[in-house]
């Protein structure tokens, strides 16, 4: 009989009690990485988000490296990453389905101007008045339109905004107007109102949120960064913000996380800033995609969320 594999689990040892009980029952064996002593060369699979640099290159007989996070940013930087072992990204609806929530929510408290209603309660003004700008001419550009840009881009359009997205291939998203590549990233800019970033982080898209595509975006549009600090040049959006040129803009990822104290993006009166909450993986529902995961590796299939390492997503 072959002996079970085993998973690590390399999450902080506080979070033990979140995941262990969901792995309860599985085929394999389970071991926290900072709590358990093991020898690298039994471990067959990891579950991680930012693993330490060099980890997974100690571990010598690993099948799978299975990210916590839709994103890989963090495993791809490690200078010591084994390209050799494929790497499983985290897709599920419901995280897809809460990262779309986040980004209707700052969309529609931005386009109600919510904001000054709240300041206008707090000062108890009856503060009536129409939409500055009709729906129907708000338009919401996605920088992204995987998984997760799709289904915000379709809960946007179901809200009677028009929408369109930016991809390296082109989608067919229905009545999502898609636009591809660099040669059209200006005009997807040009008629972008709401900027909205769900793109994976990578060679080609750090620094994307930067002065010149700020200065292609129309006279007092806003930006939503949701998918990686990297993306953003901090300093170009403060400038555009200052100008005027951008209304405002909400920031859920960042550089530096958590975000320092003296950073001044905490207290800009225009950025709403939140500290990487839009959609946190469910500790079951993520126990019950690694044990059908692995099933499927054993099985000896290719699992299709495995991550273009070249691409870098
Ligand atoms: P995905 O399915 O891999 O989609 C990525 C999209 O970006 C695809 O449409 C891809 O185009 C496009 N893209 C990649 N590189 C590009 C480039 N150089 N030029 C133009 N388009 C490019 O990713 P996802 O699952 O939607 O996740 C997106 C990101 O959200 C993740 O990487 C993660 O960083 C972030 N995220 C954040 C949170 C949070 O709590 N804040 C939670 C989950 C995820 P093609 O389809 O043409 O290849």
């Amino acid at each position: 009989m072959s002996p079970r594999p085993t998973l690590l689990l390399v999450v902080p040892v506080a979070w033990a009690p979140l995941w262990m009980p969901w792995f309860e029952g599985a085929p394999f064996d389970v071991l926290l990485h900072d709590r358990d002593a093991y020898d690298p060369a039994r471990i067959d699979y990891t579950l991680s988000f930012r693993p330490p640099f060099g980890l997974l290159k100690s571990l010598t007989n690993l099948k799978t490296i299975f990210s916590l996070g839709a994103g890989v940013d963090a495993f791809l930087a490690d200078p010591e990453f084994p390209n050799s072992v494929p790497l499983v990204r985290f897709v599920d609806p419901q995280l897809s389905t809460e990262m779309a929530q986040y980004v209707v929510m700052h969309v529609l408290l931005q386009h109600r101007h919510q904001r000054d209603f709240d300041a206008a309660q707090a000062q108890g003004k009856w503060a009536q008045r129409m939409l500055p700008r009709k729906t129907a001419d708000t338009r919401i550009g996605i920088l992204g339109l995987g998984e997760i840009g799709t289904v915000a881009g379709e809960r946007l359009r179901a809200l009677g905004f028009p929408v369109h997205g930016w991809s390296r291939t082109r989608k067919t998203a229905p009545g999502i107007e898609s636009f591809a590549g660099e040669s059209e990233f200006a005009s997807f800019l040009g008629q972008s109102d709401f900027l909205i970033c769900l793109l994976p982080l990578t060679k080609d898209t750090r620094g994307i949120l930067n002065a010149k595509t700020f200065a292609m975006l129309p006279q007092g549009a806003y930006v939503i960064n949701v998918a990686r600090g990297g993306h953003l040049v901090e300093p170009d959006l403060i400038a555009a913000l200052d100008s005027g040129h951008l209304s405002g803009a909400t920031l859920d990822v960042f550089q530096t996380e958590p975000l320092p104290q003296d950073n001044p993006l905490w207290r800009h009166p225009k950025i709403v800033a939140t500290p990487h909450i839009a959609a946190i993986s469910d500790p079951r529902v993520t126990a019950n995609y690694i044990i059908e995961s692995i099933a499927l590796v054993e099985r000896g299939e290719r699992h299709p969320n495995t991550v273009d390492v070249d691409r870098g997503y």
